[in-house]
């Protein structure tokens, strides 16, 4: 249910208001706006009588609403929403570049990308530690190594750090990840969405390969329910009956994602397409669809990349495309 207030509501009236819905049992989240202020109330809100809410003198309107989803939803929350991670930004206005390679291979790969990326505009680096590979037999990463290789590609050129973590019980390793990544397959692993809500650490939530976004709005409510609001969601393509590339990008996850909530919606142009010469044309097209970021895979021989080469692109590919992206931005904000 969500409670819209009259402009100029006296603050000593809100407070009450809040504290006798408080009192109900019911968690209050109070979102103040530049035009708007909006209680939204979470938990059973069925013994709530809506009708004596809105007889109230400060009371403009009251809604229940059904989507199941409602901290992250854009009702509660009108404004768009930016989250901070390790001195970067994404979501309301701010584009956040994240590339580097699928894996972390070895100190000289991770910090040589990390300097050629960081040199033609990217924010942040991503580079898996933990890898989640269909084949057992395959790269695993280094994982605790990788990490340690991370810190030293951050120490160097300056950017923050993106890489997933699988499991809840590798967290504490974490400490000191900018920005955490639960990947596809992930989404709907409930325990570690609600290990990562008790967390403030900023999440980078990729939408599950078969999964609606209803279903990622409701793991992102996962972790935002706990108490950790620093949620960016990922469209990174789903399965569909494409032959000729991985996955299907959905674009149309961008409007529809930023109409329900207020979170930053990233795009994954590599896992989507999963061919380094389809990457640069979704990742304009992800841009012109009003997208808050992108995180790509770029690679200094992909050729002989542990994982993921033939979707990982070059620094030589990667910096015309930031100029384009750029370009497509600045074309957006013209109208
Ligand atoms: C990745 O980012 O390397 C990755 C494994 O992504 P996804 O979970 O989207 O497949
Ligand atoms: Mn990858």
């Amino acid at each position: 249910m969500i409670v819209v207030l009259k402009q100029n509501a006296p603050q000593e009236k809100q407070k009450q208001l809040v504290s006798w819905l408080e009192k109900m049992g019911l968690g209050v989240h109070v979102f103040t706006g530049e035009f708007q202020t909006v209680v939204g109330l979470i938990g059973d809100t069925s013994h709530v009588d809506a009708e004596l809410i809105s007889s109230m003198e400060i009371v403009q309107s009251v809604q229940r609403i059904s989507d199941g989803f409602k901290c992250c939803s854009r009702r509660f929350h009108p404004d768009d929403s930016r989250i901070e991670a390790g001195g970067a930004a994404i979501g309301a206005g701010a584009f956040g570049i994240i590339a580097g390679p699928c894996s972390v291979e070895s100190e000289e790969q991770i910090v040589a990308i990390a300097q050629k990326v960081k040199q033609a505009g990217a924010t942040m680096l991503r580079g898996g530690a933990f890898k989640p590979r269909t084949s057992p037999y395959d790269f695993q990463g280094l994982r605790a190594d990788g990490l340690k290789l991370l810190r030293i590609a951050r120490r160097e050129t300056g950017l923050p750090i993106v890489t997933e973590l699988m499991s809840e019980h590798d967290l504490d390793l974490f400490e000191d990840v900018d920005l955490i990544q639960v990947g596809a397959r992930n989404m709907q692993n409930y325990e570690l969405l609600k290990a990562l809500g008790k967390t403030q650490k900023p999440i980078l939530l990729k939408r599950g390969l078969c999964s609606t976004l209803r279903e990622l709005l409701l793991s992102a409510e996962y972790i935002m329910a706990g108490g950790n609001e620093n949620v960016i969601l990922c469209e990174r393509g789903i399965r569909t009956y494409s032959d000729y590339t991985r996955n299907t990008l959905d674009l149309s996850a961008i409007p529809v994602l930023k109409e329900l909530s207020h979170l930053p919606v990233i795009v994954d142009p590599s896992h989507a397409t999963g061919h380094s010469r389809l990457v640069p044309s979704m990742a304009l097209a992800a841009a012109a669809a009003g997208c808050d970021g992108l995180i790509i895979e770029v690679h200094n021989d992909p050729e002989h990349a542990l994982c993921d080469g033939a979707q990982s692109i070059r620094p030589e590919e990667f910096a015309p495309l930031v100029k384009k992206v750029s370009a497509v931005r600045a074309a957006l904000m013209e109208n």
